[in-house]
Order: structure tokens, then C-alpha cells, then sequence
């Protein structure tokens, strides 16, 4: 296996993360918005950004896996070796407003820039291999600028990611309500350019705000998932949900507290039908559980709980039935004090 490109990595990503398909696109914005926050704090703060950026962009890319977007398409089709606005290997947007030298129509512009991609296209063809440090050396040429940028005031990168985030969000909500057609095509095309740009933000972020100038983002991506899940060591990943859940998006956020799903009663149904299955192996609570057996499923929380009561009560008192009894108990007693929290009686 090779990480090279973002089409590799793409991909990598997909056969770690096979069960990134439970989570809704809506889902992955949100992983995507949480760890930008936590990425622009590193640079406010000037602490390691690596793990924010590199994250970063593996739920850039789940969002594109999500979307059946090709990440290295859409970075290539926008910076073709030049800035999409002014066509300048080194961007002049800054003394032009964002046009090009010369004064070009719309569509002369992009005509332009489809050939620029036609270009690059051909030399992927005969050998070029458009490896992430290729994409992140190109970015870098176009926007040299940034460097002077960095310097005078770190919060504009803060502020620019926060800016694009909100474009990719508003190209998405525009492109679920579109119908299918040339109209979709077209709003499908332009989040691909939102997506290019914050992939280009972070590649830029990089540069600056990484300690190491000889650490490229190739090797940080590649050494983070080359062996599979940074976790669990596996592909696919075989984190547990809760670990997934909690870990993936925060190491501070402990599993217990992703142990439940959104939906209370739903959840309290699935809990309960844990328990059952357990139960199946004490036959002295016998009585019991079928007791809690013939309320679980229609849940009346009340009766749910006396229930539950009754079941930890001859629990505890069976306590020759030992450690299953006990881990049993456990979670019998943790599960009635979350009910207590989150079901609405
Ligand atoms: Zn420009
Ligand atoms: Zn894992």
C-alpha cells in the first residue's frame, strides 16, 4: 500500500473508515467544524497544530468519500498551476482585485483554466505523479504571498478557514434541495471549488505553522494511517462505535461520555435488550427478566425502571452468582441513572 497522493489517501481513508458510512454528511460537517476550531485555537494559542490539520483533512476527504467527490480532482481542476482567480503562477489578486492582468470574460477565464487543467492533466499522463507534497509545493508557489501574511497576522488564517467552512456548508444545503439536472451539475461543481479551497488553507497552514520544515504533509498523513486506523492499528478500523466516536474527534472526550445514542427511548430499548441477553445466562433472576422482557418494547420509562429495580434487587442479593452478577448489577444501576437524566418520564 501507498500513500502518496490525495487520490491514495482518499482512498485509504475509505478502507480504514468502511463504517464512516453510519455517519450523515451532516455528521461529518460537524466533525470537520469541531476540529477547525480546535485547529485555529492551536494557532492563536502557537501550540502543535499538526494533529488538528491532519485531521483536518481526513474528514475533508471522509466528506468527499460521503459526497463521491475525488478530493486530487477537484484540488487540480481549481489550481491548475495557478490561481483560479487571477491565472498567475503567482498570484496578483492582492494589486488586481482578483482579476486577472488582462481583462477576460467569465467565460474566457475559464475556458483558460480548463486547458491549464488539460495541461497538467497531460504531463499526470506521461509520468508526473501529483503526490501531496507536488500539490502542497504548487499551492505554495501560488500563494507565496501568504508567507508575508503569516507574518503580519496569523487570526486572517483562522478567520479564512472559518470563511470557506461556511461555503462549503452553504454549497451543500443549496446542492440537497436542487434538483437533479444541469442546475445540480453546477452546484455540485462549486462545492468541489469550496472544498479545493480549504483543502488549500490547510496545506498553506502547514507550511507556516509546522515547527519542522523538513516534516512534510505527505509524510504526516502517511505516517498517521499507513498502518491502518491510528487507533486500533487496523484496517478497517476495529475501534469500538463509542471509542469511534469519542477518540476520533477529540482524545479528551472519554468514551463514557458517547456510551449512548441520541435517540433516549431508542436507546434505552437497545440497553435493555443488552441486559436481557446477559440475563439469559442466570436463571436465578429468571422471573425478573422476563418481567423486563414483557415491558421492553413498549417502553413506559416508570415502568421500565421498577423493572430494572427489581432485577438489580435480586441481583444483589444472588451475590453467589458472581462476577457476571456484578458487572451485570453495574450496569443495571448505571443505565437507571441515565434514564433518569434522559428519558422524560
Ligand atoms: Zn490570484
Ligand atoms: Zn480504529
Amino acid at each position: 500500500m501507498k500513500l502518496e497522493t490525495l487520490h491514495d489517501f482518499q482512498e485509504v481513508l475509505a478502507r480504514i473508515y468502511v463504517r464512516n458510512e453510519e455517519f450523515s454528511v451532516e455528521e461529518i460537517l460537524v466533525r470537520l467544524d469541531e476540529n477547525a476550531g480546535y485547529l485555529s485555537k492551536s494557532i492563536i494559542d502557537d501550540t502543535d497544530s499538526e494533529r488538528w490539520l491532519i485531521r483536518s483533512i481526513s474528514w475533508l476527504s471522509a466528506l468527499c468519500n460521503k459526497l463521491a467527490i475525488d478530493l486530487q480532482r477537484a484540488v487540480l481542476v481549481r489550481f491548475p498551476n495557478c490561481c483560479p482567480y487571477c491565472l498567475e503562477a503567482n498570484c496578483i489578486c492582492e494589486s488586481t482585485g482578483r482579476r486577472p492582468r488582462r481583462a477576460l470574460s467569465t467565460a474566457k477565464k475559464q475556458e483558460e483554466l480548463q486547458q491549464r487543467f488539460e495541461l497538467l492533466n497531460t504531463s499526470i499522463r506521461n509520468g508526473l505523479v501529483p503526490t501531496v507534497d507536488y500539490v502542497a509545493g504548487m499551492l505554495a508557489t501560488i500563494y507565496s504571498v501568504n508567507a508575508a501574511k503569516w507574518n503580519l497576522s496569523k487570526f486572517l488564517f483562522a478567520a479564512k478557514l472559518a470563511e470557506e467552512r461556511a461555503e462549503i456548508i452553504e454549497r451543500y444545503r443549496r446542492l440537497k434541495v436542487a434538483k437533479m439536472g444541469p442546475a445540480r451539475e453546477v452546484i455540485l461543481e462549486q462545492l468541489q471549488y469550496e472544498i479545493a479551497d480549504y483543502l488549500a488553507w490547510l496545506i498553506n497552514i502547514w507550511r507556516f505553522a509546522h515547527a519542522m520544515p523538513e516534516y512534510s504533509i505527505q509524510e504526516a498523513i502517511a505516517s498517521r494511517y499507513l498502518t491502518g486506523c491510528p487507533y486500533c492499528q487496523s484496517e478497517p478500523c476495529k475501534c469500538l462505535d463509542s471509542t469511534r466516536r469519542g477518540i476520533r474527534s477529540d482524545a479528551e472526550i472519554t468514551p463514557a461520555s458517547n456510551k449512548y445514542k441520541e435517540n433516549p427511548l431508542e436507546e434505552m430499548k437497545a440497553q435493555i435488550a443488552l441486559i436481557l441477553e446477559e440475563i439469559r445466562k442466570l436463571p436465578a433472576v429468571r422471573d425478573e427478566a422476563s418481567q423486563l422482557a414483557s415491558v421492553a418494547e413498549k417502553p413506559d420509562p416508570q415502568d421500565i425502571l421498577s423493572k430494572l429495580d427489581a432485577l438489580n434487587e435480586k441481583l444483589k442479593k444472588a451475590d453467589q452468582l458472581g462476577v457476571t452478577a456484578t458487572s451485570l448489577g453495574k450496569r443495571i444501576t448505571d443505565l437507571i441513572s441515565w434514564i433518569g437524566s434522559n428519558v422524560s418520564m
